[in-house]
């Protein structure tokens, strides 16, 4: 079981750190990640404005990013959609259907395939939901959302 939070440049990094002793106890792994959602809203919705309105700075982007995440996880939608990570908010990252194909057979699959390679390779400004994924951002009081999972 993985417990996910979002953080901010406002919480220090002992709030982080408490965040992570306090609830390690209880999950397989606590994840700390950047707060990217407004980079959606903004970029993707085309409100702009929206980190001001919440008086939060929008986190720079990082050069190159590679993300590893799809070798490791998938997300399984309602509608048997399979996709690429938990992120995954748009068409771009489904590669099968688990109404049409076995599991196993579409992890192993073409489509499955084709996306790693995209996304291992750093790709990421290719597929509209990478684009905006918090992997690609800097922030000073955490290092990397896929990287700073911890057991
Ligand atoms: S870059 Fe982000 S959205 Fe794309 S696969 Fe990695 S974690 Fe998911």
């Amino acid at each position: 079981m993985k417990l996910t939070t979002t953080v901010t440049k406002r919480d220090s990094a002992a709030e982080i750190e408490d965040f992570i002793a306090t609830h390690s106890a209880y999950v397989d792994e606590v994840q700390v990640s950047g707060f990217t959602h407004f980079v959606h809203v903004s970029d993707h919705f085309g409100k702009e404005k929206i980190w001001d309105e919440f008086g939060l700075d929008r986190p720079d982007l990082k050069g190159k990013v590679k993300c590893f995440l799809p070798n490791f996880e998938m997300l399984v939608k309602p509608n048997g959609d399979i996709c690429a990570c938990c992120g995954a908010y748009t068409e771009g990252l489904v590669y099968g259907n688990v109404y049409q194909e076995s599991l196993m057979d579409i992890w192993r699959g073409g489509r499955a395939e084709q996306l790693r390679t995209k996304i291992c390779g750093g790709d990421l400004e290719e597929l509209e939901n990478c684009r905006v994924c918090p992997v690609r951002y800097k922030y000073d009081n955490i290092d990397n959302a896929v990287h700073n999972t911890r057991k």
